[in-house]
C-alpha cells in the first residue's frame, strides 16, 4: 500500500537537497530514489518563482530595443518568462487544466512588485539600459579566472570534488572590489533572511572559493522590490556549515544503507510535500488541525463512472461511502485503494480534484 523510499547513497548534495534533508529525510529519500521522484510535480508556486527568476535574470542582462519604452519591454519579457513556466506545467500534468496565470496565487503581487523594482533600478542608472550614462558606477572586472569566464556568473554551475558539493547561485559579481554572491528571493513574503537560506548562501560561498580561490565577502538576499539584505562572510561560518552539510550527507547514506530512511512528519513539513500520496508516516501522524482536509485515503466501493466514484475512507470507519470526483477518467474498480491529496470540498460528503491533485491507485504506480 505504502511505499518507502530506496534511493542510492548520494555522492553529491545541493543546498536544496540538504533543505529537504534538514526538513525530513525521507522526503529527500522520495526525491533520491527514481522510482518515486516523478511523484513531486511544479505548482503554479514553484512557476512563479522560477518565472521571477527568469526575469530578474534576463531584463539584468538585457535592453529594450530601439524604439520599444521600457515599460513595454518589461511587460513583453515578462508575459515571456510566465508563458514559458505554464508551458512546462502543461508538460508536466498532461491531460490537466493549467489555470491562467493571472489566477495564480501572488501573481499579480509578483508582476508589479518585480517590474516596479526592474523599472526603479533601469531609471536610477543602478543597471545600464543601454542608454549613455546609465552603466553600473564600477564596472565589473572582465577578466577570467582559473578557466571560469569572467564575472559576473549567472546561475552557473559551481562544485567542489572533495565534498560533492555543488550549486547554481543566481549571481556571483563583484563590485566596488567586493565580491558578492546574490540569490533572488521571489516569496511576496519574504523577510528577513532564514537560517535555512543562509545556508545556503554560505555552501555557495565555499563553492566561490573553490572556484576563484577566495572568498566572497558577503552574501546577499534580493527581494521582489529590489531590496537587499546582506551578511558579512567569515571563514568560521561557512567551516561550520560545510561541516554540518557533510555530517548530514552522511548521516543520510548511513539509513539509505541500513535501509532505515527517518521521517519528520508535521503541518509544515508535509504541507508542500507532494509524497504525501505514498508515505505511511504523513496518514499516520497527520491531525485535524494540519488543515489537510482535502487528503483522502479509502477502498473504492462504487464506481459510478471512470471519474467519479465512492470511498469507504479510512478515517471514518463505518460512516456512509465519500464522494470524489477526479478531473479525469482513471481505471479504478471496486476494492481498489485510492489515495488522494490536495482535493477540495464540493458539497456534502464530497470532494472533487483539484487540477493539480495527485490520484494514485494502488497497483497503479504509473498513474497520475
Ligand atoms: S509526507 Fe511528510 S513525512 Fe512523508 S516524506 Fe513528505 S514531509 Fe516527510
Amino acid at each position: 500500500m505504502w511505499i518507502t523510499p530506496r534511493p542510492a547513497p548520494l555522492n553529491a548534495a545541493s543546498p536544496s537537497l540538504l533543505s529537504a534533508l534538514e526538513t525530513c529525510p525521507k522526503k529527500a529519500g522520495y526525491q533520491q530514489d527514481s522510482e518515486t521522484r516523478g511523484w513531486s510535480r511544479p505548482s503554479t508556486r514553484t512557476a512563479l518563482g522560477i518565472a521571477a527568476h527568469a526575469f530578474t535574470e534576463r531584463t539584468l542582462q538585457g535592453s529594450p530595443a530601439r524604439g520599444v519604452s521600457l515599460d513595454d519591454w518589461l511587460t513583453q519579457m515578462w508575459t515571456l518568462v510566465v508563458e514559458e513556466q505554464r508551458d512546462k506545467l502543461r508538460q508536466r500534468w498532461p491531460g490537466r487544466e493549467v489555470p491562467l496565470p493571472t489566477s495564480w496565487p501572488g501573481y499579480a503581487s509578483t508582476k508589479v512588485r518585480l517590474i516596479r523594482s526592474l523599472k526603479r533600478r533601469y531609471q536610477s542608472g543602478q543597471i545600464s539600459n543601454g542608454a549613455p550614462g546609465t552603466a553600473r558606477p564600477v564596472p565589473t572586472p572582465r577578466v577570467s579566472v582559473g578557466g571560469h569566464p569572467p564575472l559576473p556568473w549567472v546561475e552557473r554551475r559551481l562544485e567542489d570534488p572533495d565534498t560533492g558539493l555543488f550549486g547554481y547561485p543566481d549571481r556571483v559579481e563583484e563590485v566596488d572590489g567586493r565580491l558578492r554572491v546574490v540569490d533572488l528571493k521571489a516569496g511576496v513574503h519574504q523577510g528577513s533572511m532564514t537560517s535555512g537560506q543562509l545556508r545556503q548562501l554560505l555552501i555557495y560561498a565555499h563553492l566561490v572559493r573553490v572556484a576563484l580561490g577566495r572568498l566572497p565577502h558577503e552574501v546577499v538576499i534580493v527581494d521582489v522590490k529590489g531590496a537587499e539584505e546582506q551578511t558579512s562572510v567569515c571563514e568560521e561560518m561557512v567551516a561550520q556549515t560545510i561541516a554540518k552539510a557533510c555530517s548530514d550527507v552522511a548521516m543520510f547514506n548511513n539509513a539509505i544503507e541500513s535501509q532505515m530512511i527517518p521521517a519528520s512528519p508535521s503541518s509544515e513539513s508535509c504541507r508542500w510535500c507532494d509524497f504525501r500520496v505514498l508515505c505511511e508516516d504523513y496518514w499516520e501522524a497527520r491531525a485535524d488541525d494540519w488543515n489537510v482536509r482535502g487528503d483522502l485515503v479509502g477502498e473504492a466501493v462504487s464506481v459510478t463512472s471512470g471519474h467519479e466514484l465512492q470511498l469507504a475512507l479510512d478515517s471514518q470507519d463505518g460512516a456512509a461511502p465519500y464522494r470524489l470526483v477526479l478531473p479525469s477518467t482513471r481505471d479504478i474498480r471496486s476494492g481498489d485503494y485510492v489515495v488522494a491529496v490536495g482535493c477540495e470540498s464540493s458539497g456534502f460528503n464530497t470532494s472533487r480534484a483539484r487540477w493539480n491533485s495527485l490520484v494514485r491507485v494502488v497497483n497503479d504506480r504509473s498513474g497520475d
